[in-house]
C-alpha cells in the first residue's frame, strides 16, 4: 500500500511516497513558488540525485498535477501509474475543538476543517486547497486528515482554558490548542520503544525545537500539557517568535510605537526570538558561530532560547509528577549538542546528567544519558510524513 503525504503551505507543497509495507518513502519533493513566478518542483527518487523542474505551477491543482507526472515519470518515477497511490494522508494544521483524532476526509470533514479557518487563517485555507486538488486529480482515492493540534485534544480543561471571561472560550472557542502534535506523538512512541516499556507507563517530555518550537508533557501516552497555544505564537523563544511574553507589552507597543494589530502581529511573530534578540539570524547555526565569535547579543540569545526550554523542562515534571525521559527532536533538537547541553547542565537534581561524546550525536536515535541518569534523555528524529502515513492505513483500512 503506497500512501501519499501531502502538507500543503500558501505557495508550497511538500510530498512523500510512502511504501507502507515496510515504512520506505519512495520519493520526496516539493513544489515551490505556487502561484509565483519561476516555480519550480524539486523531485527525489530516494537513492537518486533530486531533479529540478521549471514548470508554471500556477495554481495547487496544476502542482499536484506535477507531482503526479514525477511519481510516474519514466526515469525518475517510482509507480507505473496513478492507481498505485492507495490512499493520501494530508497534514492539516488546526482541525479546532472537533478532531480529537485523525479523520477519513469526507464533507462533513471539510465543513468543520472550514470552520477551523478562523482559528488558523494563515494554514487552514492552503490545507484545504491541497485537499481540493488532490480530490480533483485523484477523486477516488481515499485521503485523511491528520491534525497538527489532535494530539493535544487530551489536556484537561484546566490546562487549555486561559484566565479570561469564560465567555470568550464559548463565543470564539480561543482556549490553548497546541501543535506539532503529529511530532510529539511520534517520538513519544519511538522513546516507548527505545526504553523497551509500554507508552502507558511512561512520562515523557517531548521537546520539539525546530525553528518553531514547543515542548509536551506526555503521561502515560496522551498530551497533558504543551507550551503552544491559541496559536503558536505562545510558549518557548523560537526563530523569530517571541513566545510567552507580558499580554501588557502589546498596548504598550501600540501605545508608543503607534503599531496596528498587524503591525505587532509581525513584530512578535515575524520580528522577535532568537532574531530579534541577536539581529544576527534565526537560524541557530548562524546564531551559535555569532556567539563563537564573541558577539554578545548572540550568546544572550542562546541563553534566553534555552533557559526557556529548562524552565518548560522542571514545570512539566511538575506537571506529571516526575518524568521518565525528556525527548530531543526537529532541526534544533536533533542537531545542536551546545543548545542540549545548556537547557541539560544542573538538573542532575532531577536525575538528569547527559554524557558528553553521546551528547554529539546529530539526526540519529541515541540515548545520551551517562548509565546513573534516573531519567534518560533521548534524541530523536522526527518523522511527521511517516506518522501522517501510518494514521492514514489506519483508518483507511477500517473503513
Ligand atoms: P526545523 O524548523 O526543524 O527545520 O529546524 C530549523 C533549525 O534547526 C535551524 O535553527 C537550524 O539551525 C537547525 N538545524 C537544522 N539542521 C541542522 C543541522 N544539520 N545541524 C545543525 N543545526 C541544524
Amino acid at each position: 500500500m503506497n500512501v501519499l503525504v501531502i502538507n500543503t503551505g500558501s505557495s508550497s507543497l511538500k510530498y512523500q511516497l510512502i511504501d507502507m509495507a515496510n515504512e520506505s518513502v519512495l520519493a520526496k519533493g516539493v513544489c515551490d513558488r505556487i502561484g509565483l513566478e519561476h516555480s519550480f518542483l524539486k523531485h527525489s527518487k530516494v537513492g537518486n540525485d533530486p531533479v529540478v523542474i521549471e514548470k508554471d505551477l500556477y495554481n495547487h491543482k496544476v502542482a499536484i498535477q506535477e507531482v503526479i507526472a514525477a511519481l510516474t515519470n519514466e526515469n525518475y518515477g517510482v509507480i507505473k501509474s496513478m492507481s498505485e497511490i492507495s490512499a493520501v494522508g494530508h497534514r492539516i494544521v488546526h482541525g479546532g475543538e472537533k478532531f480529537k483524532e485523525s479523520m477519513v476526509i469526507d464533507d462533513d470533514v471539510m465543513k468543520v476543517i472550514n470552520e477551523c479557518v478562523e482559528l488558523a487563517p494563515l494554514h487552514n485555507p492552503s490545507n484545504i486547497t491541497g485537499i481540493e486538488a488532490c480530490k480533483h486529480i485523484m477523486p477516488d482515492v481515499p485521503m485523511v486528515a491528520v491534525f497538527d493540534t489532535a494530539f493535544h485534544q487530551t489536556m484537561p480543561r484546566y490546562a487549555y482554558i486561559y484566565a479570561l471571561p469564560y465567555e470568550i472560550y464559548e463565543k470564539y472557542k480561543l482556549r490553548k490548542y497546541g501543535f506539532h502534535g503529529t511530532s510529539h506523538k511520534y517520538v513519544a512512541e519511538r522513546a516507548a520503544k527505545m526504553l523497551g516499556k509500554p507508552i502507558e507507563s511512561l512520562k515523557l517530555i517531548t521537546c520539539h525545537l525546530g525553528n518553531g518550537a514547543s515542548i509536551c508533557a506526555v503521561k502515560y501516552g496522551k498530551s497533558v500539557e504543551t507550551s503552544m497555544g491559541f496559536t503558536p505564537l505562545q510558549g518557548l523563544c523560537m526563530g523569530t517568535r517571541s513566545g510567552t511574553i507580558d499580554p501588557a507589552v502589546i498596548t504598550f507597543l501600540m501605545d508608543k510605537e503607534k503599531m496596528t494589530v498587524k503591525d505587532v502581529s509581525d513584530f512578535l511573530n515575524k520580528k522577535s526570538g532568537v532574531l530579534g534578540i541577536s539581529g544576527v539570524s534565526s537560524d541557530f547555526r548562524d546564531i551559535e558561530e555569532a556567539a563563537n565569535n564573541g558577539d554578545d547579543r548572540a550568546k544572550l540569545a542562546l541563553d534566553i532560547f534555552c533557559y526557556r526550554v529548562k524552565r518548560f523542562i522542571g514545570d512539566y515534571a511538575a506537571v506529571m509528577n516526575g518524568v521518565d525521559a525528556v525527548v530531543f527532536t526537529a532541526g534544533i533538537g536533533e542537531n545542536n549538542p551546545y543548545v542540549r547541553r545548556e537547557i541539560l547542565t544542573d538538573m542532575d537534581f532531577f536525575g538528569i546528567k547527559i554524557d558528553e561524546e553521546k551528547n554529539k550525536v546529530r539526526g540519529k536515535e541515541m540515548d545520551i544519558s551517562t548509565p546513573d541518569a534516573t531519567v534518560r534523555t533521548l534524541v530523536i528524529p522526527t518523522n511527521e510524513e511517516l506518522e501522517i502515513a501510518r494514521e492514514t492505513v489506519k483508518l483507511v483500512k477500517l473503513k
